[in-house]
């Protein structure tokens, strides 16, 4: 069992009758001569690293070790208490929070998962928890749904990159995007059609953007990138959901965005020398944490 496209997924998923988690399990079984109980044990530990993140972003004193990020998704989180609530709603409140969250325990120099990279780190579990917790779904519901994500990024990672020094912060944020959209349309109790229509939109919805971080560091606009990425996720899953295809085909999506990464300059990508990284403002702050 092995595949390379997300045509090959669908089709495998119609023909065995079978969710694209499963596919992903049989997957890893025959290459890695691992079991089932020990991936989901795997992927459990996992899913334990993102709450920690997630708990601890909103109930601690986090600042990154530059200074330049913390304390942002415990905001957010708790805008419910303050007069006139969430303007976005409460699972999006939560996803945005949890997301911004997760990066900034990174940048403190404490654990995440890199689902797909550490930059991107804040989009699956942001979105995966938040929809568990809103729709009281069980471990089980949301480790199916990061083997899925997992799936997802394996095929983007075989025929694209994930990485934002080769292909811009498109390829960070937008395969995780990608990733938790096509998951959350799984666990939802979506087609696998709808999953890669959905995954195909989240990536859509951010080509071109580059990756520009502010003295080097991933923390901004890192952070609120990962915001932007896991709204990005639950709309186009939402969308997706609702029978609202995608004109263009997952793995066309995927072949434009390596095209488009590979087309960028090198300033943009991760280098810190242009974008955001290249303003007045990018720059003032880069000298003065060199400075200090
Ligand atoms: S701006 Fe660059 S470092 Fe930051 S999340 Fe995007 S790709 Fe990663």
């Amino acid at each position: 069992m092995n595949f390379n496209s997300g045509k090959e997924i669908i089709d495998l998923c119609k023909i065995e009758d079978k969710k694209i988690y499963e596919l992903m399990i049989e997957r890893e079984i025959e290459l890695k001569d691992t079991t089932e109980a020990k991936i989901r044990e795997d992927m459990g530990i996992s899913l334990q690293i993102m709450k920690k993140a997630i708990e601890d972003s909103i109930t601690k004193d986090i600042k990154s070790i530059s200074g330049l990020i913390g304390g942002d998704a415990k905001k957010i989180y708790h805008r419910e208490s303050i007069k006139g609530g969430s303007i976005c709603g409460s699972i999006m409140k939560r996803a945005i929070a949890y997301s911004m969250g997760v990066l900034e325990v990174n940048a403190s120099m404490g654990k995440i998962v890199a689902a797909p990279t550490a930059g991107s780190s804040g989009i699956i579990p942001g979105t995966l928890i938040a929809l568990q917790e809103e729709h009281d779904l069980s471990d089980t519901d949301i480790i199916n749904a990061l083997i899925t994500s997992s799936a997802i990024g394996l095929i983007v990672s075989k025929n694209a990159t994930v990485a934002g020094a080769e292909g811009g912060c498109q390829a960070e944020t937008g395969t995780a995007a990608a990733m938790a959209a096509g998951a959350i349309v799984e666990m939802m109790g979506g087609s696998v059609e709808q999953s890669f229509h959905a995954a195909a939109t989240s990536l859509k919805n951010i080509l071109g953007l580059v990756c520009d971080p502010i003295a080097g560091l991933v923390e901004a606009p890192c952070e609120k990138r990962n915001a932007i990425g896991a709204s990005n996720a639950l709309i186009s899953a939402e969308m997706s959901l609702c029978s609202v295809e995608s004109l263009i085909p997952f793995d066309e999506v995927v072949e434009a965005m390596y095209k488009i990464g590979r087309a960028l300059p090198f300033e943009l990508k991760e280098t810190a020398l242009g974008g955001l990284a290249d303003t007045e403002t990018g720059r003032r702050i880069k000298e003065e944490i060199h400075d200090n």
